[in-house]
């Protein structure tokens, strides 16, 4: 009897906590895609709304400007990667690049990576260092999310795999087809946004995309 009461009650609060959690990251959301349009518009940048996804923690994915927040927080859920140097990736992002990994082994490609999550002081020193173009400023980097990567050494042969294979495991190369940002394009950085979101990405960018994956033959 005892059993069956705890069983109800961890029920409940897990329904409770999972209530809030998606209240809270639904607050966020809204706060980061108005701050990140908001910005965008000062900037004189206008990125059109299919363009606009949202990734599976409820973060805006493909805009310009993404506002990062000390309290918007999906890091919670990271996992370090002793394999890879002891870099912090969230769970579910990893798993996934664990399978990535495994299929792209098959044809001879290695994925491995360089960096994942940056902390603000961390993007800080490397904004300084590399200037505006090349880094976000502190805040407003994806690796803060905890659930972007960057690769070590993707040549065309490599991007264009990652292309053709990576959307269908929920990667997006966001600092690649992207609107109106001062960086250059990034073919090594991808985002870990869950498959659905990765599928309206391709979508949205399908022409961009193909003719990309065509140039790089
Ligand atoms: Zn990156």
């Amino acid at each position: 009897m005892q059993r069956i009461y705890y069983l109800l009650l961890g029920l409940f609060m897990s329904s409770f906590v999972q209530a809030q959690d998606c209240e809270k990251a639904w607050m966020h959301y809204e706060r980061r895609v108005e701050l990140s349009q908001r910005t965008a518009q000062e900037f004189g940048v206008e990125v059109p709304i299919e363009k606009i996804q949202i990734d599976f923690l409820g973060a805006p994915v493909g805009i310009p400007f993404n506002y990062t927040t000390k309290e918007y927080s999906p890091y919670s859920d990271h996992q370090k990667l002793e394999k890879d140097g002891n870099l912090l990736l969230h769970k579910e992002a990893n798993r996934s690049l664990e399978d990535l990994k495994a299929i792209a082994q098959q044809v001879g490609i290695e994925l491995k990576l360089n960096n994942t999550y940056r902390s603000y002081s961390e993007q800080k020193h490397l904004h300084d260092k590399l200037g505006g173009h090349q880094a976000e400023k502190p805040g407003y980097s994806e690796h803060h999310l905890c659930t972007a990567i960057d690769l070590k050494n993707v040549n065309n042969k490599k991007f264009r795999w990652l292309l053709q294979n990576a959307f269908a495991f929920g990667w997006v190369p966001s600092y690649y087809f992207r609107e109106g940002t001062k960086i250059k394009k990034e073919p090594w950085h991808w985002r870990y946004v869950g498959t659905l979101a990765a599928k309206k990405f391709r979508c949205a960018w399908e022409l961009e995309i193909n003719r990309c994956i065509w140039k790089l033959r």
